[in-house]
């Protein structure tokens, strides 16, 4: 598969398929630039790339927007394919399958660079020299609480015992000219291994990657299990290892493309206000609270480095089709390597990784024997007790006539199978490990990162013997196929064009 390594080859690939817009003009970095990613979302238009922010004329640092969104129906997944090394063109399902498949095959390391061949070594600042408002991070939205550095680059963390290096992506406001605020949520790696390094009375070392090759932001959201590199799976992905080289002051590794490096420690007791700042739900948010303290130890950055910016709300943004497309992947194959007979997983954007649709093969009943309560409970086993089932608190069960990417197809499927009834349409599992995002949850739910899920059953399949079940309607099953290639052949004839 064709790996693109850098973010700057991503921007020259979108800039050939006409998927950048770049924008000379001067954009204030206080909420212009983050109301102009949110039309650009809104209109599916291609991503905007900021040259000249204001008060940062002469920088040549740059901004880049909408890094992982949906683009128009030519090739409306074009940033998330071109990311997993795909075509351009490639289906939601074809990217699925691409990072489920690269989860059977063994992690491959990656490979170490010298410095000299590290971009991100091209300007080096530390000590008192240390400005995070050197660079043009933009205030997002109307009501975020500050400048948000964080919202698609990479949090590297490992554990004390250098076992396990974490990558993931975790929002972080600046709180001064050496200083961010980090949401650290406990249930999540990044908050796992803070409170290892907290048992031994560290400080966390930690790295920020900002701008780094579209691959990694991917994975920076996708469920895989306590324990496993995520470089190391990409390696699997791409066939070759991921690029690092040594951090400066801290003992990490980093991605020698990246176009700017935060090097520092997370404080093991120091908090600072953080936010509010909107999220993937799609709610203007209003809540500030103290968060950990980042300390800066080392900036490093490439000549003219882009930051690249989410604008998190309503869907569909990169929150949607990242932890979607990743999560989704995640699900597949732990419900795969489980033995049940999965077709396909999916999150539909419009849902804002609130809902997760599944497909099991049509054959599910004759293959496994059970019914749909007892596949619904085995399912529910898989996905409810591990990290992929934080984000999906909805769960819509349908075999595999629908194609779950069609979200008009998924509501029908909903509509017309799922029996109303508690313990036939529907399933309930109450206080499973839960996201804490959800404007429906209790504050207790909030805290506690537990809630309960559902799975609604839409499956037919045990309700209607073999050649009974129900078949959709449609021109292709409801009429013969001489009389549809005659409506066909003389549809300009009838008048319509
Ligand atoms: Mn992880």
């Amino acid at each position: 598969m064709p790996h693109i390594k850098s973010l700057r080859e991503f921007v020259a690939e979108l800039n050939r398929i006409g998927e950048i817009q770049q924008i000379d003009t001067e954009v204030d970095w206080n909420l212009e630039v983050g109301a102009i990613i949110r039309r650009s979302y809104d209109l599916r238009a291609p991503a905007p790339l900021f040259t000249n922010l204001t008060g940062y004329g002469d920088s040549g640092f740059r901004l880049l927007g909408a890094p992982g969104a949906l683009s128009g129906p030519e090739h409306p997944l074009a940033r998330l394919a071109l990311a997993v090394g795909l075509p351009a063109t490639a289906s939601g399902q074809e990217i699925v399958e691409a990072l489920a498949g690269a989860r059977e095959k063994p992690g491959i390391p990656p490979v170490v660079v010298h410095r000299d061949a590290a971009p991100c070594k091209e300007h080096i600042v530390i000590g008192d020299d240390i400005d995070l408002y050197a660079f043009p991070t933009p205030i997002i939205h109307g009501n975020d609480g500050g400048r948000y550095i964080q919202t698609y680059g990479m949090n590297i963390v490992k554990t004390p015992d250098g076992s396990w290096t974490n990558w993931s992506i975790n929002r972080m406001m600046i709180a001064g000219k050496d200083t961010l605020a980090c949401l650290i949520p406990a249930p999540q790696h990044l908050g796992i291994i803070r409170s290892k390094w907290t048992e031994i009375g560290e400080p966390m070392p930690i790295a920020l990657a900002i701008g780094v090759e579209p691959g990694l932001p991917l994975v920076g959201g996708m469920p895989i299990p306590e324990g496993a590199d995520e470089s190391h799976y990409l390696g699997a992905l791409f066939g070759e290892g991921i690029e690092l080289v040594p951090a400066e002051t801290v003992d990490l590794l980093v991605p020698a493309t990246a176009e700017i490096i935060v090097e520092g420690h997370i404080s093991i007791d120091e908090t600072v206000m953080e936010g509010p700042f909107n999220e993937f739900p799609g709610y203007n948010a209003t809540e500030a609270s103290p968060k950990q303290l980042f300390r800066v130890s080392a900036i490093t950055y490439r000549d003219n480095a882009i930051q690249p910016v989410v604008a998190a709300g309503p869907p569909v943004e990169e929150d949607h089709t990242i932890i979607g497309a990743t999560s989704a992947a995640e699900i597949l194959h732990q419900l795969r390597g489980a033995g049940l007979p999965m077709a396909s997983a999916w999150y539909n954007f419009e849902a804002a990784v609130h809902w997760l649709t599944l497909a099991v093969r049509g054959d599910w009943h004759e293959i496994t024997g059970l019914a749909s309560h007892e596949l619904v409970d085995r399912i529910a086993r898989v996905i409810f007790s591990g990290k992929p089932g934080v984000n999906a608190p909805k769960i819509l069960l349908v075999e595999d006539d629908i194609d779950i990417t069609d979200l008009s197809q998924v509501v029908w499927a909903f509509a017309t199978r799922s029996h109303p009834d508690v313990d036939r349409g529907e399933f309930h599992f109450p206080h499973r490990v839960s996201d804490q995002l959800a404007v429906y949850l209790s504050p207790e739910e909030q805290h506690t990162f537990m809630a309960g899920k559902v799975i609604y059953n839409c499956l037919l399949a045990d309700l209607y013997p073999q050649g009974r079940r129900p078949v959709k309607g449609s021109f292709e099953n409801g009429w013969p196929v001489e009389i549809q290639r005659r409506v066909l052949d003389n549809w300009e004839k009838y008048g319509y064009r």
